[in-house]
């Protein structure tokens, strides 16, 4: 039986511990059943889990659940991103240190111990919200199997002649001082200016030029206008002077250059941006570097050198100030873009990385798209546009420390790439020597490349890893492509992205069927919640001790998939009294099961049980289907509005009948009391998903008895039985509580106590035709024994309207008092 009062702090642990010491979750490794994977999110090791994250993990867990519950064996692991540079960066602000300024094998040591801790209490956070994950499927990015598989990756496509070595312009974060790539940029509106600056022509006259950047005077190339600017046509060809600098630049022309912009005349420098490196590209244009990887002024910079970026801006502008060049400076607020892990203005050097050839590809990426399926739907639009729009090849080397080594040692002699065997792996060719001497020129003086993988190019393998592609073990015969990908909108760019990259690559195939998108949580209009931000409310963990777990996770399926939500704290207040309700619904109904030991649908006899029972069916029928399609929101809705008709309506109806048997006739316990129980069983496992730990409580307090299996989230999700399903039966509940309902608006109206026995009440049968079936509930419920069916209403009774239905009652209501 339950216990008097349901504490939630104690009760949910317990189950957990249950769940854990019975191995509820486990993957079935020998089991023929049909599998459902899950790839899901490994989050990244550099900080607390936020409410945002409770969000979008609890929407996928629920479908893990129910994908459980139809009988599936479910794929379920968890893992960590912990390698590159996000945690890095939390390690060297939680420990007060510089990756480049310590031993290498001391960072790296000082991150791996740092990760530790940080996912003992990820795991824990997860734990204590119920999670059904399999933890033995558990894996890190860091550690060696998935070092291996990165490797084999990179190995795979060098085979394939898809990555390339390449000495070209890229972009660079001088504060963590590394490449980074595309998807990692994050476009911010900063304030500037905008200044027009006088260059004279080396022959007489002028041009001017406006620029955000004049610190890259040092490093301009040359002017471009456009074609069929007709302002410039006589200049065309001629030399300017770079202002304080000097050096002479030709005007040449091309389309790029916009003529509405500024003044139409652009300079061109190593580099302001990426047009800049297309012009290079296109017109062979020379290099200057007046900014270092470490972000300072080179020595091109002459007086100016040494300087920090903004210094120097400042310095020159003064300068160009104070010499009259500077014709006017305007304030504005545009888009720079910044690294995303640090907010630094990026900038863009020749360095020499390795890259992914994606830009080859984007047909095949896009093609791709259309044979997964995306729930949201709208979500595929976003993949399609980002690819659409990619203009970089994927720079997969980073300057950093802590990650996965390139498997590849550099031939010093003849430039030969030398890679180890499959055995070898996983490898760091900067602490181990090839096993074999250069196979072109013999040399034996080869170095190991120095750089460390982009995170994403390891958590790109996330369905690699989880099926251990390569490994021994391997289960890609099993589980490839996985059922479902879980993640959050703002990732498409980057994580399902790379990951649809590697499958095609690796596989020729999609990496997921499936692919399921949350939104985020946020905290006011517009702003994300997120750590690093620490714009949040309190952690999760004070949310699952003030409101309990399945409060929480109820909570997360009140929002739309795919979209972002508000963080109110009322809500967790609806939810509240959900849970609570379900409890005490299923005390009242267990009280009233009390040595009821063989349940029979046939014993159902009554119209208002069977009207009842038919209602469920539809919610069984649609819950499954919105869950198939990922829509828990819809699912949960049906399931709770079917559930408070159930608390409000019927059990009002039938509780007469439960307590005195007798007045009711033949059989009429028997069929209330299968009612409920197939109505108290469905639900609790309709909401399992949702609350898994109430209706486990409630389960064992009752069923499992009867039903002989060892957790409700073993049993089947109910599915609907057609058999059920009546019109009539429904049209008796229907009309029997709209009736009970008219009494009941009334009595309160005339302040009389619910239990008030009325006199005659009449009835015009065609108004409540199916009134008949539950006859003696109605008559219980509305306090009236004495029912008239008549044809017209009596005009002295007093007539009172309902739901466009009208019923006489014998009473005559008092006058309502006025002030
Ligand atoms: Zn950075
Ligand atoms: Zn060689």
């Amino acid at each position: 039986m339950l216990p008097k009062k349901y504490k939630p702090q104690l009760e949910e642990k317990k189950w957990q511990d249950y769940w854990k010491e019975n191995n509820t979750f486990a993957f079935d490794h020998n089991s023929d059943k049909e599998i459902y994977s899950i790839d899901t999110p490994p989050p990244t090791v550099s900080g607390v889990l936020h409410i945002g994250h409770v969000y979008s993990y609890t929407q996928a867990e629920i479908i893990a659940r129910f994908q459980r519950m139809k009988g599936k064996n479910v794929f379920y692991p968890f893992g960590f991103d912990d390698n590159g540079l996000p945690t890095e960066r939390y390690v060297e602000k939680k420990k007060k240190v510089r990756g480049n300024k310590m031993k290498r094998s001391e960072f790296n040591d000082l991150c791996r111990s740092t990760v530790v801790e940080l996912e003992e209490q990820f795991k824990n956070m997860w734990t204590s919200l119920g999670f059904s994950a399999d933890w033995n499927l558990t894996y890190s990015t860091i550690q060696d199997d998935c070092q291996r598989i990165s490797q084999r990756s990179f190995l795979d496509l060098h085979k394939q002649n898809l990555v390339e070595h390449r000495n070209e312009p890229n972009m660079w974060c001088v504060e963590c001082q590394t490449a980074i790539a595309q998807a990692e940029l994050e476009s911010i509106d900063k304030d500037s200016t905008f200044n027009d600056l006088k260059f004279s022509l080396e022959d007489g006259g002028e041009i001017i030029i406006a620029t955000t950047r004049p610190e890259l005077l040092p490093s301009c190339v040359c002017i471009f206008v456009h074609p069929d600017d007709s302002r410039y046509k006589n200049i065309i060809g001629k030399n300017a002077i770079v202002p304080i600098f000097g050096h002479k630049v030709p005007i040449l022309t091309d389309e790029k250059a916009d003529i509405e912009k500024g003044t139409g005349a652009v300079m061109c420098c190593t580099f302001g941006d990426k047009t800049d490196i297309e012009w290079f590209k296109k017109h062979k244009l020379p290099l200057r570097v007046s900014i270092s990887k470490y972000g300072k002024t080179t020595e091109l910079a002459g007086d100016f050198q040494n300087l920090k970026i903004k210094e120097a801006r400042k310095q020159i502008i003064e300068k160009l100030n104070e010499t009259g060049v500077l014709l006017k400076s305007k304030s504005i607020s545009h888009p720079v873009n910044t690294h995303e892990r640090c907010g630094t203005d990026i900038e863009f050097l020749s360095t020499k990385q390795w890259v992914i050839k994606v830009m080859d590809h984007k047909d095949d990426l896009l093609k791709l798209a259309d044979k997964i399926n995306w729930y949201p739907k709208f979500m595929k639009q976003r993949y399609i546009h980002w690819v659409e729009n990619l203009s970089w090849d994927w720079c997969i080397s980073r300057q950093r420390f802590f990650g996965v080594p390139f498997p590849i040692w550099h031939c010093e002699d003849c430039n030969t790439q030398i890679t180890p065997e499959d055995s070898e792996l996983p490898v760091d060719p900067k602490e181990n020597s090839p096993k074999k001497d250069c196979p072109k020129c013999g040399s034996s003086n080869l170095v190991g490349d120095l750089n460390i993988m982009d995170t994403w190019m390891t958590s790109s393998m996330s369905p690699q890893i989880n099926y251990k592609w390569g490994e021994e073990n391997s289960l890609e015969n099993k589980l490839a492509p996985m059922s479902m990908r879980p993640q959050a909108h703002d990732i498409i760019r980057t994580w399902a992205f790379y990951t649809i990259v590697k499958s095609w690559f690796h596989q020729k195939d999609i990496p997921w069927k499936d692919i399921m998108i949350s939104g985020h949580v946020l905290y006011k209009k517009g702003a994300k919640i997120s750590k690093s931000k620490g714009n949040g409310p309190s952690g999760p963990e004070k949310l699952i001790e003030q409101y309990s777990a399945d409060v929480i996770r109820y909570w997360t399926a009140g929002a739309k998939l795919g979209a972002d939500c508000y963080f109110e704290e009322q809500e967790f207040k609806i939810a509240a009294k959900l849970v609570t309700k379900l409890f005490n619904a299923s005390k009242f109904a267990l009280m009233h099961l009390d040595g009821f030991t063989t349940p029979d649908t046939s014993k159902i006899t009554f119209a208002i049980d069977k009207g009842l029972i038919s209602l469920l069916q539809k919610v069984c029928k649609k819950s499954n289907q919105y869950l198939e399609e990922y829509n828990y929101s819809l699912a949960l809705s049906e399931i709770e509005s079917f559930f408070w008709d159930f608390c409000d309506n019927y059990m009002e109806l039938m509780k007469h009948r439960v307590y005195n048997p007798q007045d009711h006739g033949e059989g009429s316990k028997e069929s209330a009391q299968n009612a409920l129980y197939l109505v108290i069983f469905s639900l609790i496992r309709l909401l399992a998903p949702f609350i898994p730990h109430i209706t486990e409580e409630i389960y064992h307090a009752f069923f499992k008895g009867i039903e002989k299996v060892d957790s409700v989230h073993l049993c089947e999700y109910p599915k609907a039985n057609d058999d059920f399903i009546s019109d009539d039966d429904e049209k008796t509940y229907f009309d029997s509580k709209t009736f009970v309902g008219a009494i009941r608006k009334f009595k309160t109206e005339n302040r009389l106590s619910l239990n008030t026995e009325l006199d005659t009440i009449e009835y015009i049968s065609s108004q409540f035709s199916s009134i008949k079936g539950g006859l003696s509930d109605v008559q219980r419920a509305s306090g009236c024994l004495n029912l008239k069916v008549v044809d017209t209403l009596s005009e002295n009774l007093s007539l009172i309207e309902f739901e466009e239905k009208t019923l006489a009652i014998d009473y005559t209501p008092k006058e309502v008092e006025t002030n």
